[in-house]
C-alpha cells in the first residue's frame, strides 16, 4: 500500500496493514508521517501541526472539555515480519507482523475516529507520535511537551499501547542500577596474590535469587513489582583475576513509589556493595478514582487491571494529567517476532473509544 494515500474512513484492518507496510523503525518515521499527514489534512473539522514526524491534529468545536488521544508511530526493528498477513490463527482472524500490536492497530484507530468524527461531546487532541521506542530523551512526545506544552493540555488523555482493548491503568515505574565489586589483578597462576571480584559478585546474584517480589495495591490495582539482573560484566583476560565485576540490575517499582524511595529500595538491597544509579523513570499512579478516568472505565464497559511495563502515560502523568492504556492487541506480543494482534479487539477498541466520544 507504501506510495497509495491512506483510506481513513474505509475498513479498519486494512487500514491497520497498510500501516504497517509502512515501514517506520524508530528513526525512519517521515514516510508514514507524510502519509498520516497529508491523509488526515482532508478533513476540515481538523486542524493539523506537525512538530518533527509526530502530527497533532485537533478539533476546536468549542467544547469546555478536551482530551488527548495518542500513540507512537514507530516500532521496533522488523524480523522478517513485513509486509503483514492477515491469518485465520487458532478460532479468530489475526493480523501478523511487525507493529500489529505495539502499536499500530491503536493507530489505525485514531486515524478512523479523527477522520470520521466530526461530532464528538467533548474537543479531541490525535496525537501521532515518534521515537517512542529509543532513548527517552528522543521521544516525540516528551519533545512536545518541551516545544509545544500547550497541544497536551487536556483533562484526560488515552495511550492506544496494547492492552487487549481493556483499560490499563498507571504503570510500574523502572530503574536501572549498576551493582559493582572490586578485587584486586593478579596473574591465575598467583591467584593467591589477587582478590576475585567476579566471585564476590556471587553474593550480588544471591540476593537476587532469594529476593522476593512485592506485590503492592494502588488506587485498587495490585502491580507486581520485580527486580533482576538484566546484565554482568567482568574478566580481562583468560589468565587474569578480574578487579571488577559490574551486575546491572532493573527495577520495576509500584507507581505508589517514587525514583527516590526505589533508589532508597536498591540501595538497602545491595547494602555493603557499591551502587550507581543509571537510569531511572517513576511509574503513574492508575488515578481510577478522578471523574474523568471513571467515565472512561463506564463508557468503555471495561475491567481495569495495572499496566506493568513503563509508558507515556507517565509522561501525561506527570503533567497532572490522568492517563490510561486503552488499545488493542496483548501487550506481552509486543516486540515479538510472531507479533500479531485478533481483528476482533481492533473491532472493540474503535466501537469503546466512538462510544465515549459520541454518548451524549
Ligand atoms: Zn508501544
Amino acid at each position: 500500500m507504501s506510495g497509495q494515500p491512506l483510506n481513513l474512513e474505509g475498513d479498519i484492518v486494512e487500514l491497520t496493514r497498510a500501516i504497517c507496510d509502512i515501514e517506520s523503525v524508530s528513526g525512519n518515521e517521515k514516510e508514514l508521517a507524510d502519509a498520516i499527514e497529508s491523509a488526515l489534512s482532508n478533513y476540515s473539522h481538523l486542524e493539523i501541526i506537525r512538530d518533527g514526524d509526530a502530527i497533532i491534529a485537533r478539533t476546536n468545536f468549542g467544547h469546555a472539555s478536551r482530551v488527548v488521544i495518542a500513540g507512537h508511530i514507530d516500532t521496533v526493528p522488523v524480523a522478517g515480519n513485513l509486509p503483514v498477513k492477515l491469518l485465520p490463527m487458532e478460532r479468530e482472524q489475526v493480523l501478523w507482523g511487525r507493529g500489529t500490536v505495539d502499536m499500530k492497530a491503536g493507530v489505525a484507530v485514531q486515524l478512523k475516529l479523527a477522520a470520521t468524527l466530526d461530532k464528538t461531546n467533548t474537543d479531541v487532541t490525535w496525537i501521532f507520535y515518534d521515537h517512542e521506542e529509543v532513548d527517552a530523551s528522543l521521544n516525540g512526545l516528551g519533545r512536545i511537551s518541551r516545544n509545544r506544552p500547550d497541544l497536551l493540555d487536556a483533562s484526560f488523555a488515552v495511550l492506544c499501547e496494547p492492552s487487549y482493548s481493556q483499560v490499563e491503568g498507571g504503570c510500574n515505574g523502572t530503574m536501572r542500577a549498576d551493582i559493582i565489586t572490586r578485587g584486586l589483578k593478579a596473574h591465575s597462576a598467583r591467584a593467591w596474590m589477587g582478590k576475585n571480584a567476579v566471585h564476590a559478585a556471587a553474593d550480588i546474584l544471591n540476593r537476587l535469587e532469594t529476593y522476593e517480589t512485592a506485590e503492592v495495591e494502588v488506587d485498587g490495582l495490585v502491580y507486581r513489582e520485580s527486580l533482576n539482573a538484566v546484565v554482568i560484566k567482568g574478566g580481562i583476560a583468560t589468565n587474569v583475576i578480574p578487579d571488577e565485576c559490574t551486575v546491572t540490575v532493573n527495577y520495576r517499582f509500584a507507581p505508589s513509589k517514587s525514583a527516590a524511595e526505589a533508589e532508597a529500595h536498591i540501595r538497602e538491597v545491595f547494602e555493603g556493595h557499591e551502587v550507581v544509579i543509571t537510569d531511572s523513570a517513576e511509574g503513574a499512579r492508575p488515578g481510577l478514582d478522578l471523574p474523568e478516568a471513571a467515565a472512561f472505565v463506564a463508557a468503555t464497559g471495561s475491567v481495569p487491571r495495572p499496566k506493568y511495563g513503563w509508558t507515556d502515560v507517565a509522561r501525561f502523568s506527570a503533567l497532572g494529567i490522568p492517563a490510561v492504556n486503552f488499545g488493542p492487541g496483548d501487550p506481552n506480543k509486543a516486540h515479538s517476532d510472531d507479533e500479531n494482534v485478533p481483528v476482533s479487539q481492533i473491532f472493540a477498541c474503535e466501537a469503546a473509544l466512538r462510544t465515549w466520544l459520541t454518548a451524549s
